[in-house]
């Protein structure tokens, strides 16, 4: 037996191509197979655990484990062309040679079993096999890291760029407004305000500016005022909306936030609380601005999201019925997305701010839509792994992993730095999304991957 000795095995090898005639045990059978047709060309008996490399040829695995360990090269014994990856076993070969030699294959089964020498080798080979894979997992991996590592770079540069202009002027005027008690509004910002509400108060903005209406009078004008001259505002929705909103002027003291830059400044915590919560976990969030958050958040939400059918302009619309109780209707549309699609929700209320928003709307439905993917994905690949079982543990501990977090927020977010957050809020508007396609290329293509 040549694996007693590691230099008669390559001795072996190493002197030709000759078959194993002398096989002492060799009977001929009845058909045109012969054992020699399956026999070990290390060894010269018959095939066990028969390996094939990529050059064709076939080895028992004991004889190229021990070839391997006494070489330490990853070449073919007889032909010496380099193998790739790790060679497996031929199960169709094995299963041929393991039916039509039963005897022998038992027989040396048993003594490769009994010999320590052997399974050390063959262990060890496994074990190379293994690290292969590993490194080889590792090694794709790497090359995705260093594409983050690229993308991480140029998007810090990129949201500080972003932090630094608009933090030095664009902002300012925007935040006047929303900061500055209505009572000290000059007529150009009351001109500003209306301008605000929308493109329909354009026919409207020419009698304020020629009255000289500033915040004291503004908050004098009721419906009469409205309708008669000089601001003959004679369409009631468009009376109704400007009432509305001086309403809201009234209680809060300021102007209200009326887009996402003022919305932001003047609520800098929540913007970025609700960026990265409707992120993460859309379903918990919104239930939390229902339980928390009704009036202010959740119906506006709520009513963008799933308005009600009405000749009323959106526009308008969006200032009268902001507070009236949703109807059945609209609860049932709403709860059937919440279940299903919640970041169809997200999607649909950053298509209402299309308008005002165009780019930054864009940005949040595209990753809407690809959150939605991954969610698909997430879901698709534990139903085919028969792990569906595992959903309700994982939503349980999905739900005090954010609760936790939730928490750590509040805790920690008076003491983060202004700049920071403007940071954290940037790049989770846009740079989410760019992670998001590079996550749902990879799903695609690797589905059996796990998502983070
Ligand atoms: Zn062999
Ligand atoms: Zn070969």
């Amino acid at each position: 037996m040549e694996w007693d000795s590691e230099d008669d095995g390559v001795g072996v090898l190493q002197d030709g191509h000759s078959f194993g005639s002398d096989s002492p045990d060799s009977k001929p059978t009845t058909s045109s197979i012969s054992e020699n047709e399956f026999s070990c060309h290390c060894c010269y008996d018959i095939l066990v655990n028969p390996t094939t490399l990529t050059c064709g040829h076939n080895f028992c695995r004991h004889c190229l484990a021990l070839w391997w360990e006494s070489s330490h090269k990853n070449e073919c014994p007889e032909c010496r062309e380099k193998w790739e990856g790790f060679p497996k076993i031929n199960i169709l070969l094995r299963d041929a040679t393991d039916k039509l030699f039963s005897e022998v294959v038992q027989r040396r089964r048993a003594e490769i079993q009994a010999n320590p020498k052997i399974s050390r080798s063959l262990l060890a080979f496994q074990r190379y096999g293994d690290n292969l894979g590993r490194s080889k997992t590792n090694q794709h991996k790497g090359a995705g890291f260093f594409f983050s590592g690229v993308l991480t770079a140029l998007t810090c540069v990129a949201v500080m760029v972003l932090v630094y202009h608009w933090g030095s002027g664009v902002m300012e005027q925007h935040e006047l407004l929303i900061s500055k008690p209505v009572s000290h509004w000059t007529p150009e910002e009351v001109v500003s305000w209306l301008e605000h509400l929308g493109p329909w108060t354009e026919l409207y903005r020419e009698p304020f500016h020629k009255e000289n209406v500033n915040g004291r009078l503004l908050l004098m004008l009721g419906d009469e005022e409205l309708l008669n001259s000089p601001y003959s505002i004679e369409n009631q929705a468009h009376r109704r909306a400007v009432l509305a909103e001086l309403d809201r002027v009234k209680t809060l003291g300021v102007k209200p936030p009326q887009n996402l830059w003022e919305y932001k400044a003047a609520n800098a915590g929540k913007a970025l609380f609700l960026l990265y919560a409707l992120k993460r976990s859309p379903r918990l969030t919104i239930f939390y601005l229902y339980l928390f958050d009704y009036s202010e958040t959740f119906l506006p939400f709520l009513h963008t999201c799933c308005p009600v059918v009405s000749h009323v302009a959106k526009s308008e619309s969006r200032f009268l019925n902001s507070q009236l109780e949703p109807s059945w209707r609209q609860w049932a549309e709403f709860l059937v997305k919440y279940c299903v699609l919640p970041y169809q929700l997200i999607a649909e209320f950053a298509w209402d701010w299309l308008a005002v928003h165009y780019w930054t709307s864009r940005f949040i439905i595209v990753n809407a839509m690809l959150l939605s993917v991954l969610e698909g994905c997430a879901l698709w690949r534990l139903w085919t792994t028969a792990r569906i079982r595992t959903l309700p543990q994982k939503m349980w501990n999905h739900f005090w992993k954010m609760l936790s977090q939730g928490f750590a927020f509040a805790l920690l977010w008076p003491f983060v730095p202004q700049f920071v957050c403007n940071c954290l809020f940037y790049w989770a508007l846009y740079f989410s999304p760019i992670i998001n396609i590079d996550l749902v290329v990879q799903q695609l293509m690797h589905p059996e991957t796990q998502a983070p």
